[in-house]
């Protein structure tokens, strides 16, 4: 039987009260399930985490002695219990670490699917499919005018730019996935990396991620013209706003954020309205309840075949 109240959206975020625990708590919580380390998921200051080992690995480097009292590393598909409910961590092919959440409870199966993606990236696990009777995905561009173009056709645009790029992407998952995407599809291209994103380059490599050839930014470099590309993060993009002698692009998956239209590189690493007909179709759900975004499109189109259910 699928509880209506199994998890509620409250003041500290998406909370399971049959086994008094947090998914991705956004003010710090007594115990938390963190499905992966972009900061919106991923806060400081909560008691006990449980979460992937990369998922761990990162918030330790970016909060240090706050990241949280007690890590609780977890393997994929490795179950765990938290009270009388049953966990399992499954890749959500969003970046490295990042985990869809299985809960099972009194033999109802529930999947937070957390951030997630079906696109390929060799930068992380690729995702795996569950059956699940409740379907908790993300809704950000659930919505039938958003699908996501080719990453490998927006990343060979910069094949016909010849001077060099400033290339501004988030510095967690974006910036890692765009290394290997350009040293696969733009090879003669040089890239720089700012500093700020050399350290979590590092773990990628330590859990086995090549990402391909890169080096630190210097300042000296990007004085000649030789195909550099520089990826900054959104700060240092912004700061550079005057800067002469350079392509600025931006990589997101959103439309006119940082630069207009012809200057965005769309690169997702979300789903978009086809990738979650496909994971309704492989998870089997008998019901979706939606998060982060509008799942009214969602409602609108399974209608009387599965019930949907705004948590948001
Ligand atoms: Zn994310
Ligand atoms: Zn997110």
């Amino acid at each position: 039987m699928i509880l209506d109240d199994f998890v509620l959206i409250n003041d500290k975020g998406l909370y399971c009260k049959y086994g008094d625990f947090y998914l991705d708590p956004k003010l710090p919580a007594k115990t938390a399930v963190i499905s992966h380390a972009h900061a919106d998921h991923a806060v400081s200051g909560n008691h006990e985490v449980y979460c992937t080992r990369a998922t761990a690995t990162i918030m330790q480097l970016r909060y240090d002695r706050t990241a949280a009292k007690v890590f609780n590393v977890v393997n994929y598909n490795q179950p765990f219990n938290i009270g009388k409910v049953t966990i399992t961590l499954i890749p959500a092919g969003h970046m490295l670490g990042s985990a869809q959440i299985l809960m099972e409870y009194e033999g109802t199966r529930y999947l937070y699917t957390g951030d997630y993606k079906l696109q390929p990236d060799a930068t992380c696990e690729p995702i795996e499919w569950v059956n699940t009777d409740v379907l908790i995905t993300e809704s950000t561009f659930a919505d039938p005018a958003i699908l996501h173009p080719d990453p490998v056709a927006e990343i060979q645009k910069i094949n016909t730019i010849k001077t060099n790029i400033l290339l501004g992407a988030y510095g967690l998952g974006k910036s890692q996935r765009l290394i290997n995407l350009i040293s696969t599809y733009a090879p003669q291209k040089k890239i720089l990396v700012h500093h700020r994103i050399m350290p979590i380059n590092a773990i990628y490599e330590k859990m086995g991620f090549t990402l391909g050839a890169h080096q630190l930014y210097g300042r000296k470099l990007m004085k000649t013209q030789d195909e550099f590309v520089y990826i900054v993060p959104p700060f240092t993009f912004d700061s550079y706003i005057r800067a002469t002698g350079v392509t600025r692009l931006f990589a997101s998956g959103w439309k006119n954020l940082q630069v207009n239209q012809k200057d965005t590189l769309f690169i997702s690493d979300h789903v978009d309205w086809d990738d979650i007909l496909e994971t309704v179709t492989r998870t089997r759900p008998q019901q979706i309840w939606t998060l982060h975004g509008d799942g009214q499109h969602l409602k609108n189109h399974f209608n009387n075949d599965i019930f949907v259910k705004l948590l948001n």
